[in-house]
């Protein structure tokens, strides 16, 4: 198993976000459901050319305009400059902001699928439960506009699943947010390496193939109706795990991973180093208030 560096681009371009990044306008090309939870939106645009995904759990930011807007509005796209515009814009105009994952790019045409988990859309749905995003995603139709803030370099930052060499195995969970990103590590590994996984889901029929190798054991847990908790760390407790050492990733709702997280470190004796974990989400807070709790506290 190789360890990739995080390369910057050798370049000046001022368009540049962060050395790796920059915004790419797109269109949804096309929508497919692919379970009662999970829509596919597959995106397209010239744009996409420059658009370059690493794979694995390759994360970017989609921007999306405000109710009433043909595209999200950005007035400044130029490298460091576009937060603090984004930011003065008024709150009812500003983009909306979130984290997605590709879950796979294809080129002649540029192509990129992102599969979204859709919260809070039903037609039994809370009245409110639905954030902006799962909201755009559940309506979303060929034509309409959006903006990614993503790759130019395969290496880049926003990629975390990172195995050292002397992984032996790989543990690998996530809810249904972090599927998308789990199919990718599993499309991007050898298919020799040992992987055991576990993903939960809210219905069995949100349950899909995935790539595996023959010594890969995917456990797909269907989460209760109302269930306040997830049942991921239990199931892991309960699993007869593989001998050698392991490298662990670990992605969904904040409290279960770090659930998760401690049970790996604390009762399994687990290297810190060596548990990749990261909350796609907290029950309860929206990515705006999460974002700003990071920079309150990077602040302090
Ligand atoms: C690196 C990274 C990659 C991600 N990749 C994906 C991806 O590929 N696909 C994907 O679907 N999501 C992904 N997510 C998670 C996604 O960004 C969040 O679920 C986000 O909050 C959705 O935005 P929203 O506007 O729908 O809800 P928000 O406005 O952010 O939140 C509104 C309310 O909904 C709740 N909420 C948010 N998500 C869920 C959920 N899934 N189920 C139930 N309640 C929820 C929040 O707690 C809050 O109370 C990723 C997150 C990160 C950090």
């Amino acid at each position: 198993m190789t360890v990739a560096s995080t390369p910057r681009t050798d370049t000046d371009d001022p368009s540049l976000v962060s050395g790796q990044f920059r915004f790419f306008d797109a269109e949804v090309l096309r929508t497919r459901r692919l379970g009662p939870t999970l829509t596919r939106i597959t995106f397209g645009g010239p744009q996409l050319a420059g658009f370059a995904s690493g794979g694995r759990d390759q994360s970017f930011s989609l921007l999306l305009p405000r109710p009433g807007q043909a595209a999200p509005l950005l007035p400044d796209r130029t490298g460091e400059g576009w937060y603090g515009a984004w930011r003065a814009l008024p709150e009812d105009e500003r983009p909306v902001v979130r984290s997605y994952t590709i879950r796979a790019q294809r080129r002649d045409p540029d192509e990129l699928d992102v599969d979204f988990a859709l919260h809070g859309t039903g037609p039994d749905a809370a009245p409110g439960a639905a954030g902006p995003a799962s909201r755009w995603a559940a309506d979303a139709a060929p034509g309409d506009r959006v903006t990614l803030l993503g790759p130019v370099v395969e290496d880049n930052r926003s990629v975390d699943f990172r195995p050292p060499a002397d992984t032996d195995w790989v543990l690998l969970a996530a809810d249904e947010t972090a599927l998308p990103a789990l199919g990718g590590i599993l499309e991007h590994l050898p298919a020799d390496t040992a992987v055991r996984a576990w993903i939960e889901v809210p219905d069995p029929e949100d349950i899909q193939d995935l790539p595996h190798g023959p010594d890969s054991e995917i456990t797909w847990l269907v989460r209760e109706p109302g269930a306040a908790g997830s049942p991921l760390a239990e199931a892991v407790r309960a699993a007869a795990l593989p001998a050698g050492t392991p490298y662990a990733w670990l992605a969904g709702e904040s409290s279960a991973v770090r659930a998760l997280r401690r049970h790996l470190v604390r009762e399994l004796g687990v290297d810190r180093a060596r548990v990749e974990f990261s909350g796609y989400w907290r029950r309860g807070a929206s990515e705006e208030q999460l974002r700003a709790e990071r920079l309150a506290a990077a602040a302090s």
